[in-house]
């Protein structure tokens, strides 16, 4: 079946659900835990609705550090099985999901004067344990070469703003860094669609009941009983919302942009501990555009405080850069961040007052009165064993005609080796679009004016903004400009782009915009 999101789609399927249309599973929240869930489902043989009250990855999975993670840090403190399903899942995604999303990214761990020689034996035992469970998982050789130790004049070649006083090198270790996560969401819902999932985005569900939820427009196409045999909750930290036997209590991780060049243009990641807190970094990770990205905090939200964007504080910004500044010779301020966003993380209540982390493994949790399933927690990374979890649940239950899981062999739409290359296709358009890259090239169609950036100093092509609303299902402004092609991540790009979006896909402008 065709990939393709289209608004045209969207009203066809909408329509057929309301006139009482019955499905087998209802997916609620469109993140990466959604279109997961609905992709293992719609490729064992199930009929499959998704909804999402805002666009595809408005929530969490639009705030992430963007890392195809190893578990590291789950390894350090211990939780080897954690570890272990983060580095196999991410093997998975990058060697076959979605290779053309996933590239390496070198990391620096800088002996800075404040770290000592135990702390650096520490991180680098860490490190070769993280290495050795890499190649039990199955990472393609190759793909993440292994830590090792570098010297001072070699980290800074890597990291050209660090501080040179007292540096005595650096470990040198490998990740994996994804491409962008809305794009991988985005791929995974129109894999989804091509196995037949009706993919609805805008649509937001009030209640869930054993026989489906009451769902309505955010268009303004109205309301409507929507029928399902079974029915998932994967909204999040938003779960309990809609379930609630669900009790979660969100902590805020907070991200800044920087200007690469005002790092010196590097080529690999820095971690630097935060004072006090062995095992805590704040990391520096270079992007594509131009761009650093520096996180990370981890502060609990005030009780009933959920809002739908989490904001940054000033007190977040400063305490970022105070950290990171310990390792630069030339100190950031407030005055070169270009962007900055927060995403929530999930605890669990576990009803007798204590909490448990569910951002590190992931909870199924059903409801015994309505049937209704409740995913929480894991990682981006994790999200096919989340998805596959949820599947394995429901075709347990009697009267399911499910086939076994095939996801971990299943590429994206797009997929594609990593570093392929197509002549006369901009390098961008590989980098984000993968195999599809020609045809979103072939979009400017007589007009190479398309192919060139939609403002100057701005990095998305026009050919980006069109192929978002005829192709990837954008339905608003924001669809296409904090969505699928991430402009909103700087708002001085944002603001730039926006009369060419006027100009370009005029249709999109009128249909109001989801926070
Ligand atoms: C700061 C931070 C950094 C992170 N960095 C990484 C990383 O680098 N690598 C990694 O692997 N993981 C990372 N994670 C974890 C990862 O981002 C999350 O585990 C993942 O994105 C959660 O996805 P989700 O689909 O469960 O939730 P969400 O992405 O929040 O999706 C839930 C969706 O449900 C929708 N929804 C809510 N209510 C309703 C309703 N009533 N009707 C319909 N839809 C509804 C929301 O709009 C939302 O889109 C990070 C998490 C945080 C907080």
């Amino acid at each position: 079946m065709n990939p393709d999101l289209t608004a045209a789609r969207r009203t066809r399927e909408l329509d057929l659900l309301a006139a009482g249309h019955e499905v087998d599973v209802l997916v609620v929240g469109g993140g990466i835990t959604g279109v997961g869930v609905a992709l293992d489902a719609a490729s064992r043989g199930l009929s499959v609705a998704l909804v999402e009250r805002g666009d595809l990855a408005s929530g969490t999975s639009r705030w992430s550090s963007k890392l195809a993670h190893g578990g590291l840090r789950y390894l350090a403190r211990g939780n080897v099985g954690v570890a272990w399903e983060s580095a196999t899942e991410r093997a998975i995604l990058a060697d076959r999901t979605a290779p053309h999303l996933i590239r390496a990214l070198p990391m620096l761990f800088a002996l800075l004067p404040g770290v000592s020689a135990t702390g650096a034996r520490l991180t680098a035992s860490g490190l070769r344990a993280g290495d050795v469970m890499r190649r039990a998982a199955g990472t393609r050789p190759g793909r993440l070469p292994r830590t090792r130790h570098i010297s001072a004049a070699e980290a800074q070649r890597w990291f050209p703003a660090l501080d040179p006083t007292g540096l005595r090198g650096a470990l040198l270790s490998w990740d994996g860094q994804l491409e962008d996560d809305v794009r991988l969401v985005v791929a995974l819902a129109r894999t989804a669609a091509a196995h037949g999932a009706l993919v609805l985005p805008h649509v937001r569900a009030e209640q869930l009941h054993a026989g489906g939820a009451e769902v309505r427009d955010a268009l303004g196409g109205g309301a409507f009983s929507l029928r399902a045999r079974h029915v998932v909750n994967a909204t999040g930290v938003w779960a309990g919302t809609l379930a609630p036997g669900v009790t979660l209590r969100p902590s805020k991780g907070s991200h800044l942009l920087i200007g690469a060049d005002r790092l010196g243009d590097p080529a690999a990641a820095i971690n630097v501990p935060v004072p006090g807190h062995f095992g805590r970094f704040v990391f520096a990770l270079p992007r594509p555009d131009g761009l650093v990205l520096v996180g990370l905090t981890d502060e609990p939200l005030p009780p009933g405080e959920l809002p739908d964007v989490p904001e940054v504080t000033d007190d977040e910004e400063r305490f970022l850069l105070t950290t990171l500044n310990q390792a630069l010779e030339t100190h950031l301020t407030p005055a070169d961040v270009v962007g900055r966003f927060a995403g929530l993380r999930p605890l669990l209540d576990a009803g007798d007052g204590s909490t448990a982390d569910v951002s590190r493994r992931h909870a199924v949790l059903g409801d015994p009165m309505s049937g209704v399933l409740t995913v929480v927690g894991g990682k981006l990374t994790t999200y096919r064993r989340m998805a596959q979890d949820v599947v394995d649940a429901i075709a347990r239950r009697p009267g399911v005609a499910a086939t076994p899981c095939r996801t971990t062999n299943l590429p994206a739409v797009g997929a594609q080796p990593q570093g392929t290359r197509v002549a006369g296709v901009p390098a961008r358009l590989t980098r984000r679009y993968g195999a599809e890259a020609p045809a979103v090239a072939a979009l400017a169609d007589g007009r190479p004016e398309l192919l060139s950036p939609v403002v100057p100093g701005v990095p998305v092509l026009g050919v980006e903004l069109r192929w978002a609303v005829e192709r990837e299902g954008a339905l608003t402004a924001s669809d296409v400009l904090d969505g699928r092609t991430r402009l909103g991540l700087v708002p001085a790009w944002r603001a730039a782009a926006l009369p060419a979006l006027e100009r370009l896909v005029p249709e999109v402008l009128g249909r109001g915009v989801h926070a």
